[in-house]
């Protein structure tokens, strides 16, 4: 009878979840895709690592197991936490040596990768496969979702010793550039049979890569846009696994992210001054401007555009085509406005511009929640001129805030933008601006048609109004991520979803 059968149970593994612990949109889909797949009537569970930041803000932590691991002499403590705010409960690696670091999850204060994170990320997956194995008497999951390089030999540990009863696996890749990759002399500390460091296995260009083992021996893939889907299937964009992607096409599913309104939502957000929504986004956003302006010391012009940055510096962001824009932004009569961190070039360059540009560019360097919400609201756009990019978050919360992205026309980026052309204005279709090409000039010819059009009220804000009426929720992500658990798991999840109906 479907009304007493269970629930299809899935793990996600993930060592990021917002707002603990997050150094990019991966912490932000951790938080958000389980609570809405629990809205589908799927049983989810979070596995984490036991860093300070979750341990530190989650009460209650009961035991699940202390299990025996080939990763250090002492049992693991396998920790189970209710977390507030997300309708799901989270296991915890507690594993204070390995975990209770300072730094970001992946490296220390100096920024360089723990030397022992094939060791962390090893014992973090192995838990997995053995919370998968039913190290939890109470709760074992029908599919363990893993998520980027971290839990990557999650399905290479379960396919070394598979469970009685049989588990599927799906890997998502967030960013395929980072792959956990690690020098062929530790893949004896893995505890994987020696036949697994193959071409067929774990082994990348004689490396051990944590990323290919989940890509390799994971049931299903998935990665965060359609049109990333696609592009990692070549040479530009597949970093070396896009002939292994494409022999596994027929698995791979490209499904967008969302966005998390209890997070990222103009008519509440309360860092804004001003609440809004589409019937006063002027008002609402002038406000926040206002505030934005006073705050980085920005001239108070609101006749001319503000362009904003929200990211990680980093080649991938391609920020570094925007460093040689600014004089002629600024020439133009534009204003920027830069939060960031990350490449020390790229900091010294804005902080360099900031300083040559007194309140007409404003560079915060660092990491900053609020500000970012105040840049989303405040600007007039953003900029997000990334060589590739997964998804992308930024221009999804733009276009929400009644913000119109530029943005290069790849990824993620392609799929949420409609770029403004005769065609699309005419249509009332248009939420930004897209470019081809990879020079400052292709940057900045973009910037010219945002400035353009700025300066046509009556056609910005229709772009505006149409930006904010997209639905990017995770509601609809869920019902894709459902999708493709029914596939591997038909008569469970089948029992889930009718539940939920
Ligand atoms: P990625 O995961 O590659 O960094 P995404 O666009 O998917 O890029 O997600 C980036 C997330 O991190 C967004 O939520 C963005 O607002 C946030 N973010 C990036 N840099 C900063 C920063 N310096 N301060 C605050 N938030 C930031």
């Amino acid at each position: 009878m479907a009304g007493s059968a269970p629930p299809l149970r899935v793990l996600h593994v993930t060592a990021e979840l917002y707002p603990w612990v997050k150094s990019g949109g991966l912490g932000d889909v951790a938080a958000a895709l389980p609570p809405a797949l629990a809205e589908l009537g799927i049983d989810v569970r979070l596995l984490l690592p036991g860093f300070a930041g979750f341990l530190d803000a989650f009460h209650g932590i009961t035991d699940t197991a202390r299990l025996r691991t080939p990763f250090c002499p002492e049992r693991v403590r396998v920790g189970l936490a209710r977390v507030l705010g997300l309708e799901c409960a989270a296991y915890l690696v507690d594993q204070p040596t390995f975990y209770d670091r300072p730094g970001n999850p992946y490296a220390g204060p100096d920024g360089r990768d723990w030397p022992d994170n094939h060791r962390r990320f090893g014992l973090f997956a192995w838990i997995a496969a053995e919370l998968a194995r039913g190290a939890d008497p109470a709760w074992a999951p029908d599919i363990v979702h893993i998520h980027d390089w971290h839990a990557g030999l999650t399905p290479a540990y379960l396919a070394a010793r598979p469970p009685p009863d049989p588990v599927r696996t799906v890997c998502t890749i967030h960013n395929l550039a980072y792959q956990g990759l690690f020098p062929a002399v530790l893949f004896p500390e893995l505890a994987l049979p020696a036949p697994f460091f193959a071409m067929d296995g774990v082994e990348f260009n004689g490396q051990v890569s944590f990323l290919k083992a989940g890509l390799f021996y994971g049931d299903r893939l998935t990665t965060v846009s359609p049109t990333y889907a696609r592009e990692i299937q070549t040479p530009a964009f597949g970093c070396g696994l896009d002939g292994l992607l494409r022999s596994r096409a027929a698995e791979l599913t490209g499904i967008l992210n969302g966005v998390d309104p209890r997070v990222w939502d103009p008519r509440r957000d309360r860092v804004l001054p001003r609440c809004y929504g589409p019937e006063d986004v002027q008002s609402g956003k002038r406000a926040a401007q206002t505030e934005l302006r006073r705050r980085l010391g920005l001239d108070d012009r609101p006749e001319v555009p503000l362009f904003g940055v929200v990211s990680r510096l980093t080649p991938q962001k391609g920020l570094d085509l925007l460093l040689p824009c600014l004089p002629a932004i600024v020439a133009e009569g534009g204003r920027v406005a830069i939060l960031g961190s990350g490449d020390s070039d790229l900091e010294q360059g804005f902080a360099r511009a900031a300083a040559a540009y007194d309140g007409r560019i404003a560079v915060e360097i660092g990491y900053d929640e609020a500000l970012s919400h105040l840049i989303v609201a405040g600007a007039d756009s953003v900029l997000v001129p990334s060589r590739f990019e997964p998804c992308g978050l930024t221009q999804l919360y733009a276009l929400r805030y009644g913000t119109l992205p530029v943005v290069r026309r790849v990824g993620g980026l392609s799929d949420t933008v409609v770029d403004a052309t005769a065609v699309s204005l005419a249509e009332d279709s248009a939420t930004g601006f897209a470019f081809d090409g990879d020079g400052p000039q292709d940057l900045m010819s973009a910037i010219r048609r945002a400035g353009d059009l700025f300066r046509e009220p009556a056609l910005w804000q229709r772009m505006m109004r149409s930006a904010m009426a997209q639905d990017f929720s995770w509601a609809a992500a869920a019902r894709q991520y459902a999708a493709v658990y029914h596939e591997l798991c038909p008569d469970l999840s089948a029992q889930s979803l009718a539940r939920s109906r």
